[in-house]
């Protein structure tokens, strides 16, 4: 436990272009590839690792982040949330069970937003104002749920070109905008921080892009985005950051530069020159 009470540094350098480096805070165990897999594995906290080493990367950057939790984790990890709201970090939503929302009835989907945001702040005190949606999969109502369930903003809009099997193709907003600019009827009161694509190729600049297309691809985009004024959205998942055990059905992909590959690619982003903030004070500037 030692390691664990170490204070945490936050310093952030306000000349510097900003950036935001979330966490979708998820277990191996959450993920459709392992659900959907013919095996299966007892642990239930693959990932806890991860979550530890992204908090010593963000305290040795002078880093602060958005941590996205699959709420059922605080019921069994609240050591681990406290943790992160002590080291400076905001707490959002990436639902209670990490469900496809559009899989679920507007009942559940209402149920899910819901008691994640209180469980959330139930667990660390701390205010819950954002989300983000497992695998981005949203529905026509999604923004009226939010509001409803008492959100301020979302991000969970990825404005990438239409990619087979996977998602893109709906949105073509790049930066932080009232959800009624981006979705027809969405209300006004939320925020939507889509996450960040590459400009021209309109291919997504984080999460498995980064393990396909490298470190340089990541901060290249950024580095173009910050030019247009843009503050990049990231996210990394901490089951990314530990060696995975090998899972009967799971496809190679996931698999594929998890562990210290993805250990290094975060230290180097984090080195960048960018200021990492959290996502919810886009809202306050943007
Ligand atoms: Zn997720």
């Amino acid at each position: 436990m030692g390691a664990w009470l170490r204070p945490c540094r936050i310093d952030h350098a306000m000349d510097r272009p900003t950036a935001v480096l979330s966490v979708d805070m998820e277990w191996f165990t959450h993920i459709p590839a392992y659900r959907n897999a013919r095996g299966s594995v007892s642990d239930t906290d693959i990932g806890r690792a991860g979550v530890e080493t992204l908090l010593d990367l963000f305290e040795d950057a002078g880093a602060t982040s958005t941590f996205f939790v699959v709420a059922e984790i605080a019921q069994h990890h609240p050591d681990l949330l406290a943790r992160v709201v002590e080291c400076g970090h905001e707490i959002g939503s990436h639902t209670h069970s990490h469900v496809h929302l559009s899989e679920v009835s507007e009942t559940e989907r209402r149920e899910e937003l819901r008691t994640s945001r209180k469980t959330l702040e139930d667990a660390t005190g701390a205010s819950v104002t954002g989300f983000r949606a497992p695998s981005f999969d949203i529905t026509p109502d999604h923004f009226e749920t939010l509001e409803a369930t008492g959100y301020e903003y979302d991000s969970s809009v990825v404005p990438c070109r239409s990619i087979p099997g996977w998602y893109g193709g709906e949105h073509t907003v790049q930066r932080p905008i009232p959800a009624s600019h981006a979705v027809k009827g969405a209300p006004p009161s939320i925020t939507e921080l889509p996450v960040a694509v590459m400009p021209h190729l309109r291919l997504p600049l984080t999460g498995t892009w980064l393990r396909f297309f490298g470190v340089r691809y990541v901060l290249w985009g950024m580095r173009l985005l910050a030019r247009r004024g843009i503050a990049p959205v990231l996210y990394v998942h901490p089951w990314e950051l530990v060696d995975l055990p090998a899972v009967d059905g799971v496809p190679r992909r996931v698999y594929w530069r998890t562990g210290d590959w993805m250990q290094r690619a975060i230290t180097k982003i984090l080195d960048s020159r960018f200021a990492f903030v959290p996502a919810r004070s886009l809202t306050e500037t943007g």
